[in-house]
């Protein structure tokens, strides 16, 4: 089976670097499946659970917003945060998610804390599904 490699990389860390058979990923655009020989190609990505395709296995990533550029065989993701399931404190997330649905019910619509509220919510959420997955 062809591979393409996915390298994973956030400003403190290096996440995930393999070669793999499929990487499927939410960008801006939509749900987006990335296979070996894709054309170049730039993305904003959303804040979502990426699946990655090696073999027979199925690998999930919980991924926090962030930017995904295929090139020569090789895709990159820049995510602002990237946990692998066993990596997430579910309590902390838990915790996170708490704090920002007390946040939302204070602020209206227009605040930017509303907003970033809302993305703080995104991101707890999305961690608690992709640990439930490990
Ligand atoms: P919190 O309010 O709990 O810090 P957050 O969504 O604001 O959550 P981020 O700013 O997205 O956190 O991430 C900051 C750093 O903490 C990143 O390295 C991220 O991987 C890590 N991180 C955040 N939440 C968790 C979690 N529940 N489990 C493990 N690592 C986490």
């Amino acid at each position: 089976m062809s591979t393409i490699r996915l390298e994973i990389v956030t400003p403190e860390r290096k996440v995930y670097d393999d070669d793999v058979n499929m990487v499927i990923v939410r960008g801006v655009e939509g749900e987006l499946g990335i296979l070996p020989k894709h054309a170049p190609f730039v993305t904003p990505l959303v804040i979502s659970a990426m699946r990655i395709k090696k073999g027979k296995e199925e690998q999930i990533v919980a991924i926090s917003g962030g930017f995904l550029e295929v090139s020569q065989n090789k895709v990159v993701v820049l995510a602002e945060a990237a946990e692998l399931p066993e990596e997430i404190d579910v309590n902390r997330a838990l915790a996170a998610k708490e704090r920002a649905e007390k946040r939302l019910a204070q602020s209206s619509a227009e605040e930017l804390d509303f907003k970033r509220a809302q993305l703080a919510l995104q991101r707890a959420l999305n961690r608690i599904s992709v640990a439930e997955k490990k």
